[in-house]
């Protein structure tokens, strides 16, 4: 038997150590050695009977990433992992000045196919499951001194085309019996899955949400983003509005700025127009060259952009991600291990 007891929730290990005759408060051992600790060793649990021991250690599995590799640059660093079943996956740190943000994937690859998106172009591959997306998490933790204030679903993958997995990932972040992060310290990033939208809000769940927008009309962001041909624009502007009255947070809208694809003046005022009186919040984030057919802006273009575009805002909310750690390409969103497998 080769049961993975992480990523487990307590349900599932109570459920586990009584079928295999040991008491169920041992559940809540394991969970707290995993989660609250960060064990990685099932020798290191303490108060853990021998027998237990032996058992976990001779059927199960606690540890399902392996580091492959990792960089740094300035106050950034990429984590490359490697998962049992030998694919590779990409998490990054970013520190700033007393922020930590922890970016971490969902899946193996990407089927939505933004035209832009490394990870997008690796098609495919697999989802990760709750486990390999939690022990991205603890992995940092256990390397990276500063405590992390911030946790965001932008890596490889779509959490939506995953959403149990990321989501029971992340209620066992936020558990405070376990990791204990504020909900609001976790934003999953989607590119418009609307039907998971709909089922994020009738599940109530109190995680930040982000869209990808990226353009400011259906015809450019046919082309960046296919999936807007099944849900355009307008209805996601809807779904966002329905989310915000629902939810203490409202959802930010990310743009990532492309030079001459949507970065015109008159791109600034459509998007203005778009999110007016929509209560929403939009991140830009000046495009992180990858080498393939997009650019990111001049400086001039990005300030000329931004600024018609708080001249014209009315009724939401701007902020601007320039993002780090382009040298080492280990901004989110633009990760992929192309060339590894
Ligand atoms: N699939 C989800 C989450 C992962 S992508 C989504 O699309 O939202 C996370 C973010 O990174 C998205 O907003 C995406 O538009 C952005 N992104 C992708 N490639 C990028 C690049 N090269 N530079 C800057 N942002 C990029
Ligand atoms: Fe997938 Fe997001 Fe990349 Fe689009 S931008 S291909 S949804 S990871």
């Amino acid at each position: 038997m080769n049961f993975t007891i992480k990523g487990k929730t307590i349900n599932q290990l109570e459920e586990f150590v009584i079928k295999n005759g040991f008491p169920k408060y041992r559940a809540q051992q394991i969970y707290n050695w995993m989660y609250k600790h960060g064990t990685f060793d099932i020798r290191s649990m303490k108060n853990i009977s021998n027998d237990l021991k032996s058992f976990l250690i001779d059927n199960t599995i606690i540890n399902t990433l392996t580091l492959h590799d990792k960089s740094e640059c300035d106050n950034t660093v990429k984590f490359l992992f490697k998962t049992q079943t030998n694919q590779f996956i990409e998490s990054v740190s970013m520190i700033e000045d007393d922020k930590h943000t922890i970016c971490l994937s969902s899946q193996v690859g990407c089927s939505v196919d933004c035209d832009f998106c490394a990870t997008g172009k690796m098609g495919f591959i697999s989802n990760l499951s709750a486990g390999e997306i939690i022990d991205q998490l603890l992995f940092i933790k256990n390397t990276i001194n500063n405590p992390i204030t911030n946790i965001v679903f932008m890596g490889m993958g779509e959490p939506f085309l995953n959403y149990n997995n990321v989501i029971n990932a992340a209620k066992l972040m936020n558990d405070d019996n376990g990791l204990n992060f504020g909900a609001n310290r976790i934003t999953i990033s989607t590119a418009g899955i609307i039907p998971k939208i709909n089922k994020f809000i009738d599940d109530k769940l109190k995680f930040n949400l982000a869209i990808s927008l990226n353009a400011s009309n259906d015809e450019t962001r046919n082309k960046l983003m296919p999936i807007n041909k099944k849900w355009p624009i307008k209805d996601l502007i809807k779904v966002a509005k329905k989310f915000n009255e629902n939810n203490r947070n409202n959802i930010t809208f990310e743009y990532v700025l492309i030079d001459t694809i949507n970065d015109t003046h008159q791109d600034a005022k459509q998007l203005a127009k778009l999110l007016k009186n929509s209560g929403c919040k939009l991140n830009i984030i000046p495009f992180n060259s990858i080498g393939n057919e997009y650019s990111r802006p001049s400086e001039n273009s990005i300030n000329s952009f931004l600024k018609i575009i708080h001249e014209e805002h009315e009724g939401f909310r701007i902020l601007v991600r320039w993002s780090k750690g382009v040298d080492i390409n280990a901004g989110c969103g633009q990760l992929a291990t192309k060339g590894l497998k």
